[in-house]
């Protein structure tokens, strides 16, 4: 069986300075995301576990948990990996093109991505996200790590909004943080995750709009 496991970071605890603190990276990755994955793990192992008792009646909170804890892995994963050190600036070819297409223009599309982030009631993230069936580009908000995810939909970069994601460092400036992030994206790491999502096929050609 699969066991999910924490992915090494590709660069240095502080290399994210100033818009990460370095002890923001370290409890984030080593402590909040280590915990995703061992609780993931947990209830893939747990809900095995009910299948071999014949026992389903904690199912529900099983099922939680796994989308809960899972998601949060696979959310954190990709976060990691859209950042880099001396980041940001702008996306270049298909993807600024389809930015372009789909929100207006690279700042229209910042605009809607970082208000995502810093409007989520509660814990939750902004996304990117490639939506297979109208074959465009979206922004999601999605509350935990699963609620409101578009289904189908292939997260291409993504924003953490928990407050454990900042707080260490800007306290309740959660807005500076939204802001300081557009320094450290990767954008060769999304153009490259947009362009495998695009060929990705989800099954439904034909469903497709009019
Ligand atoms: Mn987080």
């Amino acid at each position: 069986m699969t066991t999910y496991t924490l992915p090494k970071l590709r660069y240095a605890y502080d290399a994210l300075e100033p818009a990460m603190s370095r002890r923001i990276l370290e409890l984030h990755h080593d402590k909040h995301h280590a915990l995703y994955v061992k609780n993931a793990n947990l209830a893939v192992e747990e809900l095995e576990r009910a299948r071999d008792d014949g026992d389903m009646t904690r199912l529900p909170a099983l099922e939680r948990a796994l989308a809960f804890n899972l998601g949060g892995h696979i959310l954190h994963s990709i976060f990691w990996q859209n950042m880099m050190p001396n980041g940001g600036g702008r996306p270049q070819g298909e993807l600024a093109r389809m930015i372009d297409r789909d929100f207006g223009g690279f700042e229209k599309f910042k605009r809607q991505l970082t208000q995502a982030a810093n409007t989520v009631m509660g814990s939750g993230w902004g996304a990117l996200v490639w939506e297979p069936i109208g074959g465009r580009l979206i922004t999601a908000q999605i509350y935990d790590h699963d609620a409101d995810a578009t289904q189908a939909g292939i997260p291409l970069l993504v924003l953490d909004a928990w407050e454990h994601a900042y707080y260490l460092q800007y306290e309740n400036r959660k807005a500076e943080f939204f802001e300081a992030i557009w320094n450290v994206w990767n954008w060769g790491d999304v153009a490259a995750r947009f362009e495998a999502a695009q060929r990705v096929d989800v099954g439904l050609a034909g469903v497709s709009t009019l």
